[in-house]
């Protein structure tokens, strides 16, 4: 069965740093907007396309209940592709169709701590999951963003520390997947959350927190993609579909 859609009208975009850009959707499908008890909470984006629509998937960064909107933070990643050029050009007045949301990840009480690490595209996420740390969490924060114009005002309690990763001229997630090898490890039972280009992450970090610091599936399930250097969302898709192969295939 064909998942509900919702439309959600455009309030307002506002440039939060040079390539974020935060778009405000409300009006009246907000009454439909189901929200979901995780902070990594998704929707999918349906754009027109040459053969029909085409989906982008994108992190709910706020629901402001009050108001009736939802918030989410595009990168812009260029002319290239279809979300980031939409949020770029996003005026009042324009609608977008979507559906969801699902999500699969919060902080979890138990933790002993936490370690989040990501790229602008995870930014959001991240910012959500620090948002919902009690006072008294203790974790590690790493976010690797494309100089220091990309810096968002985050607060962190005061056991929570967070470092901006400023990429340059290295490829997406290689700062990153250093700057978290390098991070010493702590004693006690961790939470990871880590998403941001699919190659650095799934080739590089999560067989480091999986295999070499043993950190168990049900502790470190959040370790994703969520792009692919040089390819669409629909080539990214393929790209896990046949790594989930080859995984399979390996076991
Ligand atoms: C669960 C989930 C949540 C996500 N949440 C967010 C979010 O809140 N905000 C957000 O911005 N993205 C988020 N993403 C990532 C987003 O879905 C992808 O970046 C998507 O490809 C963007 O679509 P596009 O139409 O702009 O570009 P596409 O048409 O998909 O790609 C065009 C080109 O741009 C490149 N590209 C795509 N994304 C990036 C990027 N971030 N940086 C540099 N180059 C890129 C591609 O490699 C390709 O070459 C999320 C992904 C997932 C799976």
């Amino acid at each position: 069965m064909a998942r509900p859609r919702i439309t959600l009208v455009v309030q307002n975009t506002i440039r939060l740093t040079d390539h974020l850009i935060r778009v405000r959707l409300g009006g009246p499908g907000f009454a439909s907007f189901q929200p979901v008890a995780h902070t990594d909470a998704y929707v999918k984006l349906v754009f027109p396309a040459p053969d029909g629509e085409t989906l982008r998937t994108y992190t709910v960064r706020e629901i402001d209940s009050a108001a009736g909107e939802i918030a989410i933070d595009f990168v812009y990643h260029g002319a290239e592709g279809v979300a980031g050029p939409w949020a770029a050009a996003a005026r009042p007045g324009d609608t977008i169709e979507l559906m969801g949301p699902a999500g699969a990840y919060a902080p979890r009480p138990d933790a002993d701590w936490h370690l989040l690490a990501g790229d602008e595209s995870a930014l959001p996420a991240i910012a959500a999951a620090i948002a919902a740390l009690p006072a008294d969490a203790l974790g590690r924060v790493f976010v690797e963003i494309a100089g220091p114009a990309d810096e968002l005002a985050l607060e962190t309690p005061a056991g929570v520390e967070l470092t901006w990763i400023h990429r340059g001229d290295a490829a997406p997630g290689e700062l990153l997947t250093a700057a978290v090898r390098a991070e010493p490890w702590r004693d006690g039972q961790v939470q990871v959350f880590i998403h941001g280009e699919a190659r650095a992450v799934m080739h590089e970090l999560r067989p480091y927190i999986r295999k070499e610091r043993g950190v168990p599936a049900e502790w470190a399930a959040s370790i994703s993609g969520y792009w692919r250097r040089g390819r669409t969302e629909e080539g990214f898709r393929q790209w896990k579909s046949d790594l989930a192969e080859r995984e399979r295939a390996a076991v």
